[in-house]
């Protein structure tokens, strides 16, 4: 069963033009967030739906953009790395129920979804996928029984809050002629408003609003949702405030840089992850190389916090994805060297500090330095601007299992450092990453063992 996903969600409602062509944009900009599928859902009260896998500009091209009518529209880009990645797992996933359609769109992850779904199954149930999205959906329809027009904002509301609260569920509801937006009570995913001139817009980050003619923006708050017609919106709380969960890898590594998430801008929060790095982890070296691209503002930090020269000693190749998205190990491996290259001159006969947001399975981080010292280098330390990961995600971030992480396979530190061939490897302690962010507030999980 697929419970891993990490995604985008933008979706609104247009003053004057078809939506379509904003969410394309929208979505577009948050490709970041998943690059296995995209999907979108618009019409006023009817609804047309275009999904699949692939890219957002190869899967809603302008050709299908153009054809898709209607001012109200959700839209969604999806990634997985474990099964469930056909294109029936593409969202947003829509329905015809009493005769009228409802869609959704989510970010997140429910896990309590694997005993409803059973539950449900048993009861009659039939689903088209193994994805919690479904589940959700159909456990709303399944309580309130009645044509999607006649639903309203807080009876979805009250029915996530009672059924999924503890999961992670940035998420939104296309029934006919509105829109709903809902952040889980814990507020896991971030989720944000644009109130601009093009018209009212919920995207997962607000970077994706820099397009638009903003007259506002606003970050929802955890248990608070928003719902758009043609008329205008609303801001509403939905359910009770709970201690917040902010997912602290978004910060690390997962939103965009230019977007400020749970009221921090996440380039500002990597430099400065970046700085407190090269406090706790000092060494003499010659330049500061980041890992691009999630690299680069934690080795400005760290170059910035040390003296030590900021060098672009490993060019990207802006052509390749993100390694991660590939299934197979193997695959992983040549994938670094597609997607990473030493710059000899850069780097030859010098000590060279390499700086990655953060180490998974080690994949990376070993290719890197066996390929800088093929180049020359003369010795290559290795920091990570995050803790070790030491434990899976239960709320959206694709992180392997537990198994397969690297912190959990050695003993200590320079069992790693050994794996990864590196003359020193050091970490941001989990410490220090909360002085950052606060002790309050925030999912740190996937950092901490059980
Ligand atoms: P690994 O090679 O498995 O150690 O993965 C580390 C690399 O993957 C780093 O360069 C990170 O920027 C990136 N990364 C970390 N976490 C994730 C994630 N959840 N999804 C995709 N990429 C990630």
């Amino acid at each position: 069963m697929k419970f891993s996903e990490e995604c985008g969600i933008f979706g609104g409602v247009s003053t004057n033009y078809p939506v379509a062509p904003l969410i394309q944009q929208g979505l577009f900009v948050l490709q970041h967030r998943g690059q296995e599928s995209a999907g979108i859902c618009a019409g006023d009260k009817d609804l047309y739906i275009y999904k699949n896998k692939g890219l957002v500009m190869e899967v809603l091209n302008d050709r299908v953009i153009k054809n898709i009518r209607g001012k109200l529209g959700i839209g969604h880009v999806r990634y997985s790395t474990q099964g469930g990645s056909d294109s029936t797992h593409a969202q947003p996933y829509a329905v015809n129920y009493l005769g009228e359609k409802v869609a959704v769109a989510h970010n997140g992850n429910v896990k309590s979804a694997v005993d409803m779904r059973k539950k449900l199954e048993k009861q009659g149930e039939v689903f088209l996928t193994t994805s919690d999205t479904e589940m959700l959906l159909k456990k709303v329809i399944r309580e309130l029984c009645k044509t999607p027009s006649e639903w309203t904002f807080e009876e979805v509301g009250r029915i996530l809050t009672e059924n999924f609260t503890g999961g992670a569920w940035s998420i939104l509801f296309f029934v006919p002629g509105k829109i709903f937006a809902y952040r889980d009570p814990h507020g896991y995913r971030p989720m944000s408003l644009c109130e601009a001139e093009e018209g009212v817009f919920v995207s997962s980050e607000d970077t994706s609003f820099q397009m638009l003619e903003r007259h506002l923006v606003y970050h929802i708050e955890p248990g608070e949702g928003v719902e758009i017609t043609r008329d205008g919106y609303e801001i509403k709380r939905f359910a009770p405030e709970m201690p917040s969960k902010k997912c602290v890898f978004e910060q690390i590594y997962f939103a965009r840089p230019d977007s400020n998430v749970f009221g921090r801008n996440v380039y500002m929060s990597r430099v400065e992850l970046g700085r407190k790095c090269a406090i706790e982890n000092p060494v003499e070296a010659d330049i500061v190389v980041p890992v691009m691209e999630s690299g680069f503002a934690p080795a400005l930090g760290f170059s910035q916090q040390s003296g030590i020269p900021l060098q672009m000693g490993l060019m990207r190749n802006r052509f390749v994805g993100r390694t991660f998205i590939l299934p197979e190990q193997y695959m992983r491996q040549s994938s670094v060297r597609r997607k990473l290259t030493p710059i000899i001159d850069v780097v030859k006969d010098k000590r060279v500090i390499i700086i990655d947001d953060s180490i998974v399975r080690g994949t990376t981080s070993r290719e890197i330095v066996r390929m800088l010292r093929q180049a020359g280098a003369k010795e290559v330390h290795f920091r990570s601007a995050s803790p070790q990961i030491v434990n899976t995600c239960q709320w959206g971030v694709d992180i392997p299992t537990k198994k397969e992480l690297i912190a959990n396979k050695y003993e200590d530190v320079d069992g790693i450092r050994e794996f990864i061939e590196a003359d020193s490897l050091a970490y941001l302690s989990l410490e220090g990453l909360k002085e950052i962010f606060g002790h309050e507030g925030w999912c740190y999980s996937c950092l901490m063992h059980d």
